[in-house]
């Protein structure tokens, strides 16, 4: 019996504003998009915890039995400077800077995208598609807009037309904002757009003749605005009507009501049964910008390369660091934070590594079943990671407690402690074991990555005596090489 049946998820919806049970639409199955990065630069902190948040919800998903789908996508055309359909788009003023191919910033910014992620240990989304992989599915949305009369067209672009959508549907349904504030609050238009109202926003917008990409359509050559490629590529992989689409909390207006908006237009259907947003990182209990200056990004955070932190983090103790809030807090990234999370990340590594030294006993002063449970409860509670972490530490205390002599445990509990602690601390929370002089040593990673490589070039010649040699000989020096689809990677004990 897959365990969502025993186990009953909340969380919460942002569409409705409330903890709900959830339940997928078809049974057992779950369809889940999230806004990816628009790959004009290298990955914002902000984005990174947005996507570890959905990577411990995908994690969490699957280890309930669901099969997951999901899909996070990749912008990478469409993007313009700013909300108001206005401004370069992104891709191409930096490819215009830099004098290269907007491809080209495209290929670097989504192999940095990848690499960060890697490095914080995520799982790969099921499903990466490209807005520019997608364009003939967004003419077609576009034209059905068109044709049930909620888009026209001015001088070779196209617009949504969100005052007559209004009228009979809820433009603001999602972020809770009325089209009458909305008219009250923004300025009229300059004279120069095509539009016929501010709120309007665009689905396809004509090239100037200096714009680099551009597609042909029946309109004009140009491009997709932004808001559309998550429609068409979500609806496309997970059905016109699927169960959670998630993103950060600044997407939610315009960006996601725009979705809802077009999928509503187009096909008469509401897209998404559960959104979710994740809150945003803050940086010594301000905004991050690159503008002021508060500002650092994941490499300079993991080197220690930055003016900011007294030192480098560890991927894991930045991760740890993370998971200790609510993915729907407001979060504030700091050097005395990320060095308390160190110590506690270590005392849960340690507690772990001594589980294999401990004696059991004939009875157990623990009810291990019972703290298990505390452990689903609070991840059923809108993954409630805080009070997961909260619930792993019982665990430590009680280790630790076995190992002075003060608490007991039977070798059955011992199995099973071992194994819930396994679930949440490796497979949920996505933390790897690190041991503490491990830390910092570059060195011990780049000689494992050596004899990596060396493995693999033996595999190449057919020297399989050679590459179990060395995976046998490091698994003795305590060092597992895991293979897997993505290569390999390694872990110690
Ligand atoms: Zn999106």
């Amino acid at each position: 019996m897959p365990l969502y049946q025993t186990q009953s998820l909340k969380l919460y919806n942002t569409l409705t504003s409330e903890k709900e049970i959830f339940e997928p639409i078809t049974e057992g199955y779950v369809g889940m998009y999230v806004c990816g990065p628009t790959v004009y630069s290298n990955v914002h902190l902000g984005n990174v915890r947005t996507f570890m948040s959905f990577d411990m919800i995908f994690r969490y998903l699957k280890h309930l039995g669901y099969k997951v789908r999901y899909v996070r996508n990749i912008t990478d055309a469409g993007h313009l400077e700013n909300d108001a359909d206005a401004g370069e788009d992104k891709i191409t003023k930096k490819a215009r800077l830099e004098a290269i191919e907007p491809m080209e910033i495209v290929q670097r910014y989504t192999v940095d995208f990848h690499n960060v992620l890697n490095t914080f240990n995520f799982l790969p989304p099921s499903i990466e598609p490209t807005a520019t992989g997608h364009i003939i599915e967004q003419i077609e949305l576009i034209q059905s807009i068109i044709d049930n009369g909620f888009g026209y067209i001015v001088n070779g672009s196209v617009y949504f037309d969100v005052h007559k959508y209004n009228t009979s549907n809820t433009y603001g349904i999602l972020s809770k904002r009325k089209l009458e504030d909305l008219i009250h609050n923004t300025r009229a238009l300059d004279g120069q757009s095509d539009k016929k109202n501010p709120q309007d926003f665009a689905l396809w917008k004509k090239a100037e003749p200096t714009h680099i990409m551009r597609w042909p359509s029946p309109w004009s050559d140009g491009f997709p605005g932004w808001h559309l490629e998550c429609t068409a590529m979500s609806t496309k992989y997970l059905g016109d009507f699927f169960d959670i689409h998630g993103g950060g909390m600044d997407l939610k207006f315009p960006h996601h009501e725009c979705e809802i908006a077009q999928n509503q237009a187009a096909k008469g259907q509401i897209p998404v049964k559960y959104w979710m947003h994740a809150n945003m990182l803050e940086l010594n209990g301000a905004r991050m910008s690159k503008s002021t200056g508060n500002y650092i990004n994941p490499a300079e955070l993991l080197s220690g390369d930055n003016d900011i932190m007294s030192k480098a983090y560890n991927p894991s103790v930045i991760r740890f660091f993370i998971m200790q809030a609510s993915y729907r807090s407001v979060l504030d990234l700091t050097d005395d934070g990320l060095a308390a999370a160190e110590k506690g990340f270590h005392r849960l590594m340690d507690a772990i590594s001594l589980i294999p030294n401990l004696k059991p006993s004939k009875t157990s002063s623990l009810d291990v079943q019972a703290w298990k449970q505390k452990c689903y409860d609070a991840m059923n509670d809108d993954f409630n990671t805080p009070i997961l972490i909260a619930t792993l530490f019982e665990a430590v205390k009680f280790i630790n407690q076995i190992k002075d002599g003060s608490a007991t445990i039977t070798s059955e509990d011992l199995e099973l402690l071992q194994s819930t602690l396994n679930t949440f601390v490796f497979n949920i929370l996505g933390l790897v074991n690190i041991s503490k002089d491990q830390v910092g040593s570059d060195k011990l990673t780049s000689a494992v990555e050596i004899l990596i490589n060396l493995r693999k070039e033996a595999r190449l010649n057919k020297d399989f005596a050679l590459s179990d040699k060395i995976r046998d000989d490091l698994a003795q020096a305590g060092i597992q090489l895991n293979d897997s689809r993505e290569g390999t990677t390694f872990t110690t004990n």
